[in-house]
């Protein structure tokens, strides 16, 4: 029997992981904030996927953090934000022996946990689309891949083999933090002005010049910081996305319309603050993080 996979966070992704590995038979078990999330999830009854007509309650074992025993693997499914938080109140259960698997979006979040704990830490990046309809009820919204890899040791993980039986689209990668980097750059392009402009990504085809200038910027900042191949070819992307997903609305712009806490300080934050270490100056770049912050202010949202 293949070693236990515990994952924190049972919202979207997490839930999507966790209902997945479950019915191929891996033995799972989810780790709750506290005993009242446990118990909302007991009454519940389990945690429900929903894939396109298809509705399937999963009676998976969980946990609360202070019942939850030593961990040998972990799904870190928290929000970049949450990160931290969660990995210290876990970090007595953790060893060198630990794998942890770091899900969050965006750059930063992942050095903040490796700090906190001795064990190897696999960073991902994921184009699936998962969202909660309910508490423990979890839509998969868009099928994708998830590029995983660990800049310290390119050795694949054995459990590898869960995701594959699994059928969670995946492939290992030597170069997960180019990839993280240019999935931020497109974030960093596209989301923000969908905030600001209140539209859909479509929306943004009126606004092209700006997008041009920004990914100008981008591909700076990629090429400072040493990621040659995730500066390549960036506007042309940019234009792709924008018009391949013209009628949907950015996840930053979901979560500014539903009133959530951005993952901000990760994504266009985490730019500019690499930028200034850079010493370069990307006035279009700060001037959107700063228009950003602003537009988070007049609405009453945190700007980090
Ligand atoms: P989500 O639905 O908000 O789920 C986050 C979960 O983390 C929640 O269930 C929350 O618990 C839990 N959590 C936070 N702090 C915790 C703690 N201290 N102890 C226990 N549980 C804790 O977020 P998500 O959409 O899955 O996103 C997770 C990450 O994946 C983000 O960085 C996101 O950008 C990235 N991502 C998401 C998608 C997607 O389609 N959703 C796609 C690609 C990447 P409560 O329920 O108790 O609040």
């Amino acid at each position: 029997m293949s070693k236990r996979w515990h994952i924190l966070g049972a919202g979207a992704l997490g839930g999507l992981w966790a209902a997945r590995l479950f019915r191929s038979g891996c033995d799972v078990e989810l780790i709750l904030r506290d005993q009242q999330r446990l118990a909302s999830y007991k009454t519940a009854g389990g945690l429900t996927l929903s894939e396109g007509d298809q509705s399937h309650c999963y009676p998976i074992p969980a946990v609360s953090i202070e019942t939850c025993g030593p961990i040998s693997r972990l799904l870190l499914a928290s929000k970049a934000y949450d990160a931290p938080a969660a990995i210290s109140q876990l970090a007595p259960l953790i060893s060198a022996d630990t794998d942890v698997i770091l899900l969050q979006n965006g750059l930063g979040s992942q050095e903040q946990v490796a700090s906190l704990i001795p064990a190897r830490c696999i960073l991902a990046s994921s184009t699936e689309g998962a969202f909660r309809q309910a508490d423990f009820s979890i839509v998969f919204a868009g099928r994708g891949h998830t590029w995983l890899g660990d800049p310290l040791n390119a050795m694949p993980p054995s459990w590898l083999d869960d995701l594959q039986k699994s059928q969670i689209n995946h492939d290992w990668t030597d170069d997960i933090v180019s990839r993280l980097w240019r999935k931020l750059a497109l974030n960093c392009a596209i989301n923000p002005l969908t905030v600001l402009y209140d539209c859909r990504n479509g929306g943004l085809l009126e606004h092209q010049a700006e997008v041009a200038s920004l990914c100008n910027e981008l591909s700076q900042l990629l090429q400072a910081c040493g990621m040659p191949t995730a500066a390549t070819g960036l506007y042309e992307q940019v234009l792709q996305v924008i018009n391949a997903t013209a009628a949907n609305y950015s996840s930053m712009h979901q979560d500014v319309t539903q009133k959530r806490r951005t993952e901000i300080t990760y994504l266009i934050g985490y730019a500019c603050i690499a930028a200034e270490r850079q010493q370069l100056e990307l006035p279009n770049l700060k001037a959107l993080n700063a228009r950003l912050c602003h537009y988070l202010d007049a609405h009453g949202l945190p700007r980090h």
